[in-house]
């Protein structure tokens, strides 16, 4: 049996266990530097994979690579994102347990790549079932119809997910995969309406307005000119695959009623409104209105007449007042967003659809994971406070999952444990989300208060209420605990990962994500079969308020908690080598950042503290019998003695290893190491 690893794999250490100087934050990012430069992206923390994006393409994911991969251990092979999809497998094939794979990154780090090679290992693979062939051109067609919903090019990225993913393979019992499920997380809305210098919106837009024909084009009511003649879009700058993609999004029969929803979202972006001598606004875009009202398929009288007055029911009354211009665009504004929205919601459910297998039971799923990482901006808002809330979420599983579940198959195998001290975030949690006195709970409260309710009164109720807490602080309350300035309108969490100072101005308003009443009826009646879906008649009877964005945020991160703790995890953690998306450059400034951002020192501490690695009695003698004469080749009494009997033999120090029940426990991965060269010798 020959070891795979070469020369060249084996720059600086392939797992940071072997670090001589694991505690130094220097060592650990010079070895991350030393692989780097030689093509090197994948390095492990024990079970942990940790990349940095190469910014080119390697040719490390060929069948060939994948086929290397297939059934053999981590140490025994460099380190590679098929190990990790190889090692999930073989415990949903083998054992049947359903497995998630967490990937975490700042913007740009590479963890939507990450998650299609997984993807790509899994369809290339594993067996095929009799038709299951479509499934599987399904699940990866999914993602370039996803990506242009939801992707867009942004000052980090030019691919930018803006929304989280947490997408099931299901396999059945002979490992072949039959379906998937996809659950789709926080989009940035926003961006419909407004974008960043240098951003742009969701691809979609471009690429209809690029690669849609002149007959679709006039269909929909759209000028194949500069997207800027759009006031929702900014300048186009050419994206390579807009074709390619354009041809993927045209996958379902409801595709034309889908193209005409994004024109609908164009078309409203360009309504221009006037005020008249009696103070009333008005739309004075005709040709807008005309095509808007046959695209969503309404009255445009009644469409006019919504986005310029508001229409409140107060004890079974109704009362119409005008709205004055600003209110007018930011109701135009609100509708863009919901219609984009909720479309982005229905696709996936459509494509979930399209997902399921009928004919052959599901036995057990590998979850992917790839959702926004920690974000910490000069600016943060709403979205970042979600955002890092969620991080906050992964952090508390990864101790509920890794830390706990490690120190209990100790027990089970009856080896000492030592406590490992760590920092355990649930107070962070609960300060964000719990019932009454959590930040959400005093933000609602705002959002639903009458009268004089602001972004300013929410910062003071917050500072009235949690003014005592160790990890919230404002610029009031300052005195010492933190070492930078806090904003008079921000506030301060410090997170498990570091501090991160929050704006409070808007967090009102996108928490409410309001949409006039009005608007929502015109919406019900809508022709357009997305549309008439999207807004359903119970909302207009249902007289409780619908639940703001934070709590409906939060409730479904508790969802997929649930989901989560239910599966064994494996983990990947992705950095970013430089800001200016190039290869080969290696920014020690931005790469240390991360390291702190993503607990990975923490992480290599924790591990290095116990038992490094752990085999079955069988499959370590399987391994290593040819090693020893008295264990090759066969040993035929009880496991347990052989295994003592070869690590005697190959002279393991007793500090070096125990002995447990059912397993062996290797403290030092150098001795793993050492055993695994004396295979190829
Ligand atoms: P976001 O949070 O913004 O969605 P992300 O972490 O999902 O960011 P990706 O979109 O996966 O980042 O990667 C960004 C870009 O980096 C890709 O478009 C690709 O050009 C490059 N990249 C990432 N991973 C790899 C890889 N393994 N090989 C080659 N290029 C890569
Ligand atoms: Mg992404």
């Amino acid at each position: 049996m020959e070891s795979t690893l070469s020369a060249r794999d084996r720059v600086g250490v392939q797992d940071f266990l072997l670090l001589e100087n694991y505690t130094s934050e220097a060592a650990f990012i010079e070895n991350l530097r030393r692989r780097y430069k030689e093509n090197l992206i994948y390095t492990y923390i024990g079970s942990v994979l940790v990349s940095v994006n190469p910014y080119k393409e390697l040719e490390i994911y060929s069948k060939q690579h994948m086929e290397r991969y297939r059934g053999v251990n981590f140490y025994e092979i460099s380190p590679h994102i098929f190990a990790l999809a190889d090692n999930s497998y073989r415990a949903v094939r083998t054992e049947r347990r359903d497995q998630c794979i967490l990937i975490s990154g700042e913007s740009g780090a590479g963890k939507t790549e990450a998650s299609k090679k997984i993807l790509q290992y899994y369809t290339t693979m594993c067996p095929t079932r009799h038709n299951t062939h479509y499934i599987r051109e399904r699940l990866l067609q999914s993602n370039p119809v996803l990506e242009a919903f939801g992707n867009a090019k942004t000052l980090r990225n030019d691919n930018s997910s803006r929304f989280g993913k947490y997408m099931d393979v299901q396999f059945d019992y002979k490992g072949a995969p039959i379906g998937g499920h996809i659950i789709n997380y926080l989009l940035e809305k926003s961006r419909v309406v407004h974008q960043n210098h240098g951003e742009r919106s969701f691809h979609i837009f471009y690429q209809l307005l690029e690669s849609g024909d002149n007959s679709l084009l006039t269909r929909l009511g759209l000028q194949k000119t500069n997207p800027q003649h759009y006031h929702y879009l900014v300048k186009v700058c050419v994206c390579v695959n807009l074709k390619v993609y354009f041809s993927f999004v045209c996958f379902c029969e409801r595709t034309f009623e889908l193209l005409k929803v994004v024109a609908s979202v164009l078309h409203l972006g360009n309504m221009q409104f006037g005020v008249d001598e009696f103070e009333e606004t008005h739309v004075t875009t005709d040709t807008q209105l005309k095509y808007l009202a046959e695209l969503l398929g309404v009255a445009g009288s009644a469409l006019s007449e919504a986005l310029t007055h508001k229409k409140l029911v107060a004890k079974g009354e109704e009362m119409i007042s005008p709205l004055n211009l600003d209110q007018v665009l930011s109701a135009r504004d609100a509708l863009a967003k919901a219609i984009y929205g909720r479309t982005f919601t229905w696709l996936v459910q459509k494509i979930n659809q399209s997902l399921v297998y009928y004919t052959s039971k599901c036995s057990s799923v590998i979850g992917l994971l790839d959702i926004y990482g920690f974000e910490v901006f000069q600016q943060n808002s709403f979205e970042q406070f979600c955002i890092n809330y969620c991080n906050e979420k992964l952090q508390q599983l990864f101790i509920e999952l890794t830390l706990k579940s490690e120190q209990e198959e100790y027990e089970a195998e009856g080896i000492g444990w030592e406590t490992v001290e760590y920092f355990n975030n649930k107070i962070i949690c609960d300060l964000v989300e719990e019932k009454f006195r959590g930040i959400i709970a005093i933000l609602d409260e705002e959002c639903l208060r009458p009268g004089d309710a602001s972004d300013i009164t929410f910062l003071e109720k917050l500072e009235d209420t949690l003014g005592g807490h160790a990890h919230f602080v404002t610029h009031k309350l300052a005195n010492g605990k933190t070492r930078k300035a806090v904003g008079r309108e921000e506030f301060r969490l410090l997170h498990y990962a570091g501090e991160v100072n929050y704006n409070v101005t808007g967090f009102l308003d996108k928490n409410n994500d309001l949409l006039y009443r009005n608007l929502k009826e015109v919406m019900c009646q809508s022709g357009n079969q997305i549309v008439k879906q999207c807004f359903h008649p119970d909302e207009l009877i249902d007289q409780r308020r619908p639940e703001t964005a934070a709590t409906q945020f939060k409730l479904s991160l508790a969802g997929l908690m649930d989901i989560l703790i239910l599966k064994e995890p494996s983990y990947m953690r992705c950095i970013k080598p430089n800001n200016g998306k190039q290869p080969g450059q290696f920014e020690e400034v931005l790469i240390r950042h991360q390291v702190k951002y993503l607990g990975l020192m923490e992480n290599l501490r924790v591990r290095r503290a116990g038992f490094a690695y752990r085999r079955s009695f069988e499959a370590f003698l399987q391994r290593y019998k040819p090693l020893c004469p008295d264990t090759w080749p066969n040993w035929r009494g009880q496991l347990l003695d052989g295994v003592s009997t070869l690590v005697k033999h190959l002279n393991y120090k007793p500090e070096e290893y125990r002995l447990g029940r059912t397993k062996i426990f290797i403290r030092f991965p150098k001795t793993l190491f050492l055993t695994e060269d004396a295979l190829e010798i």
